[in-house]
């Protein structure tokens, strides 16, 4: 749209030679009698009136009208001007006059040649850097090219918009310093505006933030190039990634809501029938409890029944064992999808899922992930569930630690037989005398826990034949760690 409405600005040519030769017989034909009137009066302007006639057809018409232009007027100079008039006699046609003439005619068809050729290159410049500033604007990237640190930039028309520059703001690299965020910027400038090294493949993404106050993310892909002069040139694409990350950020809360709502339903659910099934033991032993204290509290104490009545506490209490063993051996029973599984993506999977959670509270989400792991066998997402179970606890537990130790890692690692994944944290560590207890159901330190993560994890491990521990760091902290058998060929 844009291409067709700026073309539309060149002056329009007639379409069909007919037309243009024409024309061009037209002009000559009109420019004709005013010259023979002006010859009349004693003025002798038929040459430079036929010039500026051939001009015109050359420069509105093209070249061939052009020639036919001259043509016309060599004849009718001859015919009309020269003496002796009238005749057409092609040996007169060698006048001193003539061949001044047709000299001035081929100059101007020759210039005319020139500058069309020079125009349709302009027009061929002009049209593909249309198309360029089209191109970049619809892809919101831009393109800049410096030598660092300060000299000799160009930034293309998107960048400049980018940024937030009038078209009229003179490229350097401070102003687009200047617009970083501040928290970029020292990465910005090491990687990208001040390199102090060449590089083939520049990846970066950093926020500026626009004279309105608004952020803006780019992602930058270019290279930096020295020079023979020791100098360096780097030259990059700019992309505005702004919207798209702003979706994938809202994409990822939303799943991080899920995620945390369904284990928030699943343990609900959990704790409500665990209550139900449990109360009525419960009940039972409580009102054994209450006879057996009644014929205790005779003058002459109903031994017997006391003895029944502790037997029927034991039995209650039994049941109640029973109740939550079956609960536990329900989750550890629970269909086990035997897929080959990488524990590493699952890692990915994880922290791409909590990175909007990390955010939020300010920790960073470190990775140290051995390369090439063997596979394990499993259910993907049971083994999801238990990695963020530990992330959670883990954020949880650094709740209270600021500054340089708000960070967790998760690593993997092969073993022998066995593939390991653990987290560890900067927080407080496990509480003392505590660590026998961690994985037992309803355990919980928080005043708001539900203490079912840790066992539910262990019943979602000891299910895929791995074993899951926790222990205090050397420095501070804790680790919370699966292994899981490596799935050998065949298997
Ligand atoms: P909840 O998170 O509801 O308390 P969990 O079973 O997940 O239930 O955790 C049980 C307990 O284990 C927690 O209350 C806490 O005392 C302890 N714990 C778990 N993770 C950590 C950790 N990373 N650092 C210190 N203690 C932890």
């Amino acid at each position: 749209m844009l291409v067709t409405s700026r073309e539309s600005d060149t002056v329009s040519v007639p379409e069909t030679n007919g037309a243009r030769y024409g024309l061009t017989v037209l002009a000559v034909a009109l420019t004709l009698p005013v010259a023979i009137a002006l010859d009349r009066q004693g003025i002798p302007t038929a040459f430079a009136l036929m010039l500026l006639t051939t001009m015109f057809a050359v420069w509105r018409f093209g070249i061939g009208p052009g020639l036919l232009a001259a043509v016309l007027a060599i004849f009718c100079i001859r015919f009309f001007f020269l003496e002796p008039r009238h005749t057409i006699d092609p040996r007169l046609l060698a006048d001193e006059g003539l061949r001044r003439f047709l000299l001035y005619s081929e100059s101007i068809l020759l210039l005319w040649l020139l500058g069309s050729a020079q125009r349709r290159a302009q027009e061929k410049l002009k049209r593909s850097e249309r198309f360029l500033t089209d191109a970049q604007m619809l892809s919101r990237t831009g393109s800049v090219s410096f030598v660092a640190p300060e000299g000799d930039v160009f930034w293309s028309a998107e960048t400049c918009r980018i940024f937030g520059f009038g078209s009229e703001t003179s490229p350097t690299v401070q102003r687009m310093l200047d617009r970083i965020h501040p928290d970029d910027i020292a990465k910005a400038r090491r990687v990208f505006y001040a390199p102090s090294e060449p590089s083939d493949a520049i990846e970066l993404e950093h926020r500026i933030i626009t004279p309105s106050g608004c952020t803006k993310h780019l992602r930058i892909y270019g290279t930096a190039v020295r020079h023979h002069d020791g100098r360096i040139r780097v030259l990059a694409a700019m992309m505005d990634v702004s919207e798209s990350k702003r979706m994938s950020e809202s994409l990822r809360k939303a799943q991080a809501e899920l995620a945390h709502t369904a284990r928030l339903t699943t343990m609900g659910e959990l704790v409500a029938s665990i209550s139900h099934e449990v109360n009525q033991p419960l009940s039972a032993m409580k009102l054994s409890a209450q006879a057996g204290l009644r014929w205790l509290d005779r003058e002459s104490p109903d031994l017997e029944r006391v003895g029944a009545s502790l037997n029927r506490v034991v039995e209650n209490a039994r049941r109640a064992e029973d109740l939550i063993s079956k609960l536990r051996n329900m989750a550890r029973k629970g269909e086990v999808a035997a897929t080959p599984l990488d524990l590493n993506k699952i890692a990915g999977d994880v922290v791409e899922l909590l990175h909007g959670e990390a955010a939020e509270r300010g920790i960073a989400c470190l990775t140290d992930l051995e390369p090439n792991l063997p596979a394990v066998k499993g259910d993907e997402v049971q083994l999801q569930q238990v990695v963020v179970n530990f992330m959670m606890n883990a954020f949880d537990a650094m709740a209270a630690v600021t500054g340089e130790d708000r960070q967790i890692t998760i690593r993997s690692r092969r073993r022998a037989a066995s593939v390991e994944l653990e987290v560890t944290d900067g927080g407080p560590g496990i509480e003392a005398g505590m660590q026998d207890r961690l994985f037992d159901a309803f355990f919980t330190t928080k005043s708001h826990g539900m203490g079912m993560g840790l066992s539910i994890c262990r019943s979602i491990v000891e299910a895929h034949d791995g074993k899951i521990e926790a222990f205090n760091n050397e420095y501070r902290g804790a680790t919370f760690r699966i292994s899981l058998p490596q799935m050998s060929v065949g298997n």
